[in-house]
């Protein structure tokens, strides 16, 4: 019986291995027309300061108009454009319609996220081509990062965050707080602000851990002269809590959704919202 129930288990996960396998080709498949054909978009989230919640900038966020599937949130691709090394194709598209969106709107800032695929040794450069050929100053625009993207202490990483540095160009750490915490590379690595990830927002205001953590984190990016941003505010009593901790800005439902870029700026709207175009590597 044990055996059976053994090969039962054996078949059950050869199953679960191969779907997955058929579903990476697929999307990936998919991705590739996607990237083409200019499906993929890019939807803005405002950023706001907590002080008093005037709007500061956006967060740039890739999304795929499918045209089987609808509208497609990051977590249902991204994990198959970084496996096959998409990502940095959708990266640099994002990018690209991110920089012209700062064109079309003088007043304001936008923040791109970046996969460390795409920290190479030619993104400091790319980023600085982009900015020069639209005249765009600098610090209008900066880059996000996953924490974890800095723990292999890569030199061609580290290379590229001084390159984007003496661009002037601001670099957030991403969902600060979820990845292996090694705190050394704030001394030594020249970012200029920590996004506290949104699951130590969700449990405020009423949850001590929470408080704590995001009290921490507030006090060590005021330490090391950083901004600070926390995302996922949902409600009044988070934001209020979050000011009274001295977070700097914020983002999240409360203040405003992700939309297409029509949504902020209605008169703009003759030539945006239309699919990304695949930028030349
Ligand atoms: P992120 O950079 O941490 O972005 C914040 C995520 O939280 C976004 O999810 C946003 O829609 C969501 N969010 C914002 N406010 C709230 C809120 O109040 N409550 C809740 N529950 N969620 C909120 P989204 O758009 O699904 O993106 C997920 C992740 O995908 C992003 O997390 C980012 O890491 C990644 N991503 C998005 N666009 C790109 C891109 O162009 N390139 C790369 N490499 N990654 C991207
Ligand atoms: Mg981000
Ligand atoms: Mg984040
Ligand atoms: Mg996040």
């Amino acid at each position: 019986a044990a055996k059976a129930a053994g090969g039962g288990c054996c078949r059950v996960f050869t199953g679960a291995m191969r779907e997955r396998a058929v579903r990476r080709l697929t999307v990936e498949n998919d991705l590739r027309r996607a990237l083409e054909h200019g499906e993929l978009r890019v939807h803005y989230q405002p950023v706001v300061a907590l002080r008093d919640g005037h709007r500061t900038g956006f967060e740039a966020l890739v999304r795929w108009d499918h045209p089987h599937r609808g509208l497609l949130l990051p977590g249902q691709f991204l994990d198959v454009a970084e496996e096959c090394g998409l990502v940095t194709a959708i990266d640099a598209a994002v990018l690209d319609e991110a920089l012209g969106f700062l064109v079309r709107h003088p007043g304001t800032r936008v923040a791109v996220n970046t996969s460390a695929r795409r920290l190479d040794g030619t993104f400091a450069t790319a980023v600085a081509r982009g900015l020069r050929q639209r005249a765009l100053s600098p610090s209008r625009l900066s880059v996000e990062l996953l924490e974890t993207s800095l723990v292999s202490g890569d030199a061609v990483t580290e290379r590229e965050l001084r390159d984007l540095a003496r661009l002037g160009v601001p670099v957030l750490l991403d969902d600060f707080g979820t990845g292996y915490s090694a705190l050394s590379y704030l001394r030594r690595l020249p970012v200029t602000g920590l996004k506290l990830d949104r699951s130590f927002v969700a449990d405020l205001p009423d949850d001590p851990g929470s408080d704590r953590i995001a009290a921490a984190v507030v006090g060590l990016a005021g330490s090391f002269g950083l901004s600070s941003v926390c995302e996922g505010v949902e409600t009044a009593a988070q934001a209020e809590h979050l000011a009274a901790q001295g977070w700097e800005s914020a983002q999240g439902f409360h203040f405003g959704v992700p939309a297409p870029e029509e949504r902020w700026f209605p008169r703009a709207a003759a030539g945006a919202g239309g699919g990304l175009a695949r930028v030349p590597a």
